[in-house]
């Protein structure tokens, strides 16, 4: 997801950074570049259009940070409007005063919509809320099945009355939490393969008779700006209260997350990042807008480590990552953990600087073997050198390398790579630290 889009950015700013001052042509040219590589990434073109013009306009005028250089202030207009783009602040599920909170879940079929009702039950379960599943989606064969296994799954119960009706199904299901103290439904509702009068009109139905406080539209990122105008239909004729964006894991482009907010009004409250059930994160855009501009997202990346290791080594990370005191041992350590939180790609996409490095990794097809290959290396080294890795001197790293079964060039790029992350997270927290010490040396 936005892999290309933000390799473009990043080879934009790395132009501007060559360059002391900036002229106004200076701007306008990388504006130029900026607008390309958006249109190519599938953004709306009106967007776009707006989005260049704003950064201009920013950029070209008063907005001036003594802190940063003239490149650093662009990469950082850029950055905010990017977050602007992606809707500003995290949106978040409208929770009923009095429960149960009643979330209507519509889209497209293939949308992922069965899926996220099950990944969405079991994020608010773990939230500590008691969700109850609602399968409505009674024209798409297996869809009710389907429901099914995944409560088995989570061990979240699903409400069904077979074929029925699906506004008595919605109904019923509502009358059932509150009877038996269940304080979120979720409605899997049905969806088809177009837009059609008979869809809205059903849901339309199910949404007078049960009012619910949500209604959440699952969109397929991969089919790009079709998701928008599937998403600015939907919200007129039904009026959404939020966007789930599904399969951002994929190879999309990024374009219908950029543009769906600014053409419907209405803000992406999640993102659906695999398969798997706990693939389904909070939407943050200014994390996602880092995420873009190769900054990492180390907050989401803490959150997941905090769902999945025990609390004091979250803890640990969490300090760690802060001070940018980060050394192999660590890098090992957490190794060994982070193939718990997800696939290895996503998550490296989340540390500030290894952008790059995933890419090298997918282009050299990385796999276990080649996790394998990192690993033997760090364990080839000395307590010491994991520690300083930066005395390291050629002796050493061929004695590594013979430890480990690879080359000197293995480990020079393994710790060229580390101590790039290490500066990276460095900058980072002098950032957030904010104030006269933000002096980042881009
Ligand atoms: P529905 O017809 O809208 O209910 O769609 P389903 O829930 O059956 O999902 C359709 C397909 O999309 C399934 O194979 C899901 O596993 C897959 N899917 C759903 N969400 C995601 C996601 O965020 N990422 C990826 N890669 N696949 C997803």
């Amino acid at each position: 997801m936005f892999k290309g889009l933000g390799e473009r950015l990043d080879e934009i700013f790395k132009s501007l950074k060559g360059k002391g001052r900036l002229t106004e042509e200076d701007v306008n040219q990388a504006m130029r570049e900026v607008k390309m590589a958006l249109l190519e990434a599938d953004v709306n073109f009106k967007v776009v259009k707006e989005f260049v013009a704003q950064v201009k306009e920013r950029a070209v005028g008063q907005d001036v940070l003594a802190s940063l250089s003239p490149a650093q202030q662009v990469i950082k207009i850029v950055k905010d409007e990017l977050t602007e783009l992606l809707g500003g602040t995290q949106a978040k599920i409208n929770m009923a005063a009095k429960p149960p909170t009643i979330i209507m879940l519509v889209g497209l079929q293939g949308a992922g919509k069965t899926t996220t009702a099950g990944k969405l039950a079991k994020l608010l379960s773990k939230q500590g809320r008691r969700p109850l599943l609602v399968a409505a989606d009674i024209y798409r064969p297996a869809a009710i099945k389907q429901l099914q296994v995944l409560g088995e799954q989570l061990q979240i119960p699903v409400f069904s009355l077979g074929q029925e009706n699906p506004v008595k199904i919605a109904q019923a299901a509502v009358d059932q939490a509150g009877s038996t103290g269940k304080d979120v439904v979720i409605i899997d509702t049905a969806g088809r393969l177009h837009i059609n009068e008979e869809l809205m009109g059903e849901l339309a139905e199910i949404k007078t008779a049960v009012k619910p406080h949500e209604i959440l539209l699952v969109v397929d990122a991969m089919t790009g700006q079709e998701a928008v105008n599937v998403a600015d239909t939907f919200n007129r004729k039904l009026g959404l209260d939020g966007i789930i964006m599904t399969k951002l894991d994929g190879d999309a482009r990024g374009g219908a997350a950029l543009s769906v907010r600014k053409v419907t009004g209405t803000p992406i409250k999640f993102a659906g990042m695999g398969e798997k059930l706990d693939a389904l994160e909070p939407f943050h855009p200014d994390r996602m807008a880092d995420r873009i501009l190769g900054m990492g997202d180390v907050l989401t990346l803490i959150e997941k480590a905090q769902a999945n290791f025990d609390a004091e080594q979250a803890a640990k990370l969490n300090k760690k990552i802060r001070q940018a005191d980060f050394n192999l041992e660590d890098f090992l350590e957490q190794l060994q953990q982070v193939k718990k939180l997800g696939p290895l790609e996503q998550i490296l996409g989340m540390i500030p600087g290894m952008n790059k490095l995933t890419k090298q990794l997918k282009d050299q097809q990385l796999d276990g073997k080649e996790l394998a290959q990192v690993e033997a290396i760090i364990y080839s080294m000395t307590p010491w050198e994991r520690q300083h890795p930066e005395k390291i001197d050629g002796s050493r790293k061929k004695r590594i390398a013979r430890g480990s079964g690879t080359r000197v060039q293995d480990v020079n790029q393994l710790l060229k790579q580390f101590e790039q992350t290490r500066k990276m997270m460095k900058q980072l927290s002098n950032m957030t630290k904010g104030g006269k010490k933000s002096k980042i040396k881009l």
